[in-house]
């Protein structure tokens, strides 16, 4: 270990899940963790703010370990590693993910389908994360981070970014398809930029002036309010907004056999709709976590762009304001918290 022994370091840890306003997260100082055999310890230089933790802190997800330091979009330098770490150095700057680690024996794991894993971790839910100076994480989990990107702007690459490029991935689209994308946070700004690299003509729904500004600015063909429809039928359609109003409203305009994919880990109740809006062979499905592989090929592919990330950036004692900003759509693109000096 390179930290001096008894030092502490500083962490936004849950109280109690409840609304961001009431300030769930303490601002404290606790003991560095230590690196087991397998994992690698990381000083955090940036971590991104993404919504699946506004549903851990508030309570949304069930609570799985007892005062959790959120954030899974974290960017680190290894100070330390565990006895059995071979592929990464110290020095070495890499990205922790969402998925914190799986079984590798299990089903899923074993066809490929390791995003579905029976007994996966989740950083920042049940295992800690990335709001702290210092977090651990399997080296066989995290990623090399390509050198053009500043830590600030590779985070919001590792959630956002990650689960846009696997929603693209599984809607099957073809070049000069259209695309519509429903919410234009931090994942549909990245994604917008994968899609047109890819050739695809892209429509996007947001209620958000601002949101719609910055689709503009990225290329999007036509912006509209969230219910409005797009002037052309869409072949797929994203919906990363946690609204299930949407879903009947995104069928209407799918062509036939068009995917919807639903991107987020929470929606609202989905409306019950005609069976007209799914006939001819339209798709709903949802995405889950990503793979390894998802998560290399979605960097690689950032940095070929490159990808231009949008941040707001608070500091770490700052997350319940960067919370509060989110749930109210108050960030252009992502919130990144800064964490130490860089
Ligand atoms: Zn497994
Ligand atoms: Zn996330």
């Amino acid at each position: 270990m390179s930290l001096v022994p008894g030092t502490l370091m500083k962490a936004q840890i849950l109280t109690t899940p409840r609304p961001v306003e009431e300030h769930p997260l303490a601002y404290s100082e606790v003991p560095p963790p230590e690196p087991k055999a397998d994992e690698v310890l990381l000083k955090v230089e940036a971590c991104g703010v993404c919504r699946t933790d506004l549903h851990v802190v508030e309570g949304e997800l069930t609570p799985r370990k007892e005062g959790i330091i959120p954030g899974h979009q974290v960017v680190g330098v290894i100070v330390a590693s565990g006895t059995n770490c071979r592929k990464h150095s110290i020095g070495t700057r890499v990205g922790v993910p969402w998925l914190h680690r799986t079984c590798g024996i299990c089903e899923y794991c074993t066809r490929g389908q390791e995003n579905l894993c029976e007994r996966a971790e989740f950083t920042g839910y049940t295992a800690n994360g990335g709001y702290a100076e210092y977090v651990v994480a399997p080296e066989a989990f995290v990623y090399r981070i390509p050198q053009q990107f500043a830590s600030i702007d590779a985070a919001p690459l590792l959630c956002a970014g990650i689960i846009g490029f696997r929603s693209l991935r599984l809607s099957n689209l073809r070049r000069g398809d259209v695309l519509g994308i429903y919410g234009f946070g931090a994942a549909g700004h990245v994604a917008i930029q994968v899609a047109r690299h890819w050739g695809i003509r892209v429509m996007v729904s947001t209620r958000e002036p601002r949101h719609q500004k910055l689709a503009q600015d990225l290329g999007a063909e036509w912006v509209g309010g969230a219910y409005d429809s797009p002037p052309v039928a869409l072949h797929a359609a994203i919906i990363f907004a946690p609204a299930g109003e949407l879903v009947p409203a995104a069928l209407a305009v799918l062509r036939k056999a068009g995917t919807l994919v639903l991107g987020g880990i929470h929606m609202s109740a989905i409306p019950s709709f005609s069976y007209d809006l799914l006939y001819h062979e339209r798709v709903v499905r949802s995405v889950a976590n990503n793979t390894r592989q998802d998560g290399e090929d979605f960097l690689q592919v950032a940095a070929e762009i490159p990808i231009r990330t949008e941040t707001q950036i608070f500091a770490l004692q700052d997350a319940n304001k960067a919370l509060q900003a989110l749930k109210h759509d108050g960030i252009r693109g992502a919130a990144v918290l800064k964490v130490g000096s860089q």
